[in-house]
């Protein structure tokens, strides 16, 4: 028996959808039965990953160049969709860049903070306000969806400006599902902990000074810190979370949460209980 398609009919913009994390969602989306628009500023990726999904219902997706920090290409990605497909359910704002790793005593405030803020704060704003526009003058009950972090809980995980636009971000999702609650929109984070995609791999390796580490020694790196032992965290997972907060199965009451998807990561410390074991010991 085929499994039920979760998301029939539905019209979903994906940002950041031409690798890792928004990669996989486009693909799950589709594969539930979506209409997706694939928004993101790597125009041949973006083709590929249409190619490789659309499969031969050519219609299913669809590749649109915008840069979320270019409050336009926003709009004109929202006008799109509702051209192409006739409506908008859901914004699944996902694009976000990594900051490099420097103290704040000498931060650099242009290429580190504003252009993190711009990309991983500003962009889902704009998503938000834009999806939100247009879901409220077509009376759609939508679901918008932003990817932040487990930087979004903890300090010290990640570079400043990163960590500092990933609670923001949850910030921006709790005020958002406030307003828009009266509209029948839901507004909600996931948050993974790491995933190896191209972001997580160039950072990682810069941060280890490793030239080029592979997919397997970030998720090697990832594991010896995690909480959840045996498994590790792929783009799908985190994909499906996603597919849930967008579908029916969350369509009631789930409105204004973070999702960590992190195994427990950012809820448990063993440090005190390591302590003891060692001095047991
Ligand atoms: P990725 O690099 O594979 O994908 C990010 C995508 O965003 C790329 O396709 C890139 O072209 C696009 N993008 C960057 N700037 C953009 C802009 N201005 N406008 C439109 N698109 C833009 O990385 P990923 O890991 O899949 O990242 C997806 C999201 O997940 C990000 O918000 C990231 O911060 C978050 N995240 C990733 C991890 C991880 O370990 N990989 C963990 C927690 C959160």
């Amino acid at each position: 028996m085929s499994k039920p398609r979760r998301l029939e009919g539905k019209v979903a913009i994906i940002t950041g959808a031409a690798s890792g994390i928004g990669e996989a969602a486009a693909k799950l989306f589709v594969e539930n039965g979506a209409f997706v628009v694939v928004a993101d500023i790597q125009e041949e990726l973006g083709l590929k990953v249409v190619a490789s999904i659309a499969g031969p219902d050519v219609d299913r997706a669809i590749y649109k160049y915008c840069d979320v920090t270019v409050e336009k290409q926003v709009e004109e990605t929202v006008a799109f969709a509702i051209e192409k497909y006739g409506t908008l359910d859901i914004m699944f704002s996902n694009a976000g860049i990594m900051s490099s790793w420097e103290s704040i005593l000498d931060m650099d405030m242009e290429e580190g903070f504003d252009r993190t803020m711009a990309v991983n704060l500003r962009g889902p704003a704009l998503c938000i306000k834009h999806a939100a526009r247009a879901m409220v003058k077509r009376q759609v009950r939508g679901s918008i969806i932003c990817t932040a972090s487990i930087a979004s809980v903890l300090g010290g995980l990640c570079p400043i400006a990163y960590n500092t636009s990933k609670h923001g971000l949850v910030g921006l999702v709790r005020s958002a599902a406030s307003e828009l609650g009266k509209h029948g929109i839901r507004v909600n984070c996931v948050s993974p902990y790491i995933v190896a995609t191209p972001q997580s791999i160039s950072w990682m390796s810069s941060a280890m000074g490793i030239n080029n580490a592979s997919g397997s020694e970030v998720e090697l790196l990832a594991s010896s810190a995690a909480n959840m032992k045996g498994v590790a965290l792929k783009a799908k997972h985190v994909a499906e979370a996603a597919l849930f907060l967008a579908s029916d199965e969350s369509s009631v009451y789930i409105s204004g949460h973070n999702l960590v998807v992190d195994g427990g990561f950012t809820v448990v410390d063993n440090s005190i209980a390591m302590l003891m074991e060692t001095q047991i010991k």
